[in-house]
């Protein structure tokens, strides 16, 4: 990093987003998350030496959406293991993160983990292990930050009342034996799980571990093997911006994951974690404000792995 601090950074950063706000838009397919003002953005940074510095609205809640795929896969991984990767692949998919036409040409076997078909796959296997896998992920999410992290059941109704999409991914896959649990259940468990609401610091805190070879600093515990964390890490690279991923990584250079909530939290390997959030989203489905500001993050700090 260079001779600016975080907290300088962190200043420069929100000015230099100044201008891209309203250049995207709230989403309202899940009605809830068009209730959030498009003004948001909050911003927080934690080095995995304890350092925490933060900015705007780093301190309010919001729905983390499909960042929580990051967890219920660890958990996942953690639990059976490269077992997994019968399930679920690891390619990027290089279209929208809901769409069917790709999982039905490949007999129903997800291009990876982070879009829809493969978070639905993963959540159809925590449901061999566990009843509730939405409480599974909200409690892993609690203790890597640290705090309580809390399931907004509004959101999750919002979800379900209008996961059509979702139930047809699953009922495909259900149709090709890919998932395996009752279709409906799947993505109610997935639903609910994509509605956790976290803040900028507690998701940089959360991802800790990603940073840090695996081990919290934080919690003073190994969350992951070193080598499934650095494997974590390229999914993130290659598949955590759906199919935008290629142009976030060519912009920003960090392992990173976004929500429909407007949440991205990107990782620096040995250094730090970043959480961004911004609810505007771009056609893909990505903040506009908060891939701007990482971008402008990773040029201040030339953090870029690449
Ligand atoms: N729950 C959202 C969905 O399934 C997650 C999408 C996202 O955050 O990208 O549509």
């Amino acid at each position: 990093m260079n001779e600016l601090s975080i907290d300088e950074v962190l200043a420069e950063v929100a000015v230099l987003v100044k201008p891209h706000f309203g250049k995207g838009r709230v989403p309202d397919y899940i009605p809830q998350l068009a209730t959030v003002p498009g003004t948001k953005f909050g911003m927080a940074v934690r080095t995995v030496d304890g350092g925490e510095h933060a900015i705007g609205d780093a301190d309010e809640g919001f729905s983390v959406q499909s960042i929580t795929k990051v967890l219920s896969l660890g958990l996942a991984l953690n639990r059976i293991g490269d077992e997994v990767w019968t399930r679920v692949g690891k390619e990027p998919s290089g279209t929208p993160f809901n769409h069917l036409s790709l999982l039905e040409a490949e007999g129903g076997f997800p291009r990876n983990p982070f879009i829809n078909a493969g978070a639905l796959a993963v959540t159809d296997i925590l449901l061999d292990k566990v009843k509730d896998p939405a409480a599974l992920v909200r409690g892993f999410a609690g203790f890597l930050a640290d705090g309580p992290v809390a399931i907004d059941e509004a959101v999750a109704a919002s979800e379900l009342d209008n996961a059509w999409q979702n139930r047809a991914i699953a009922n495909l896959m259900r149709g090709k034996g890919t998932v395996r649990h009752d279709p409906e259940a799947v993505v109610a468990a997935y639903s609910r799980q994509c509605a956790l609401t976290m803040s900028c610091r507690q998701l940089a805190r959360a991802f800790l571990p990603l940073a840090a070879g695996g081990f919290s600093p934080l919690v003073q515990e190994t969350i992951f093997p070193e080598r499934l964390t650095r494997r974590l890490n390229a999914l993130l690279l290659t598949c955590g911006i759906y199919d935008s991923v290629g142009s976030f990584a060519y912009r920003v250079g960090l392992p990173a994951k976004s929500g429909v909530g407007g949440g991205v939290v990107a990782v620096v390997p040995g250094k730090a974690t970043v959480a961004v959030w911004s609810p505007e989203l771009d056609r893909f489905g990505t903040s506009v404000v908060g891939a701007r500001a990482l971008e402008a993050f990773s040029q201040l700090t030339n953090c870029s792995v690449l």
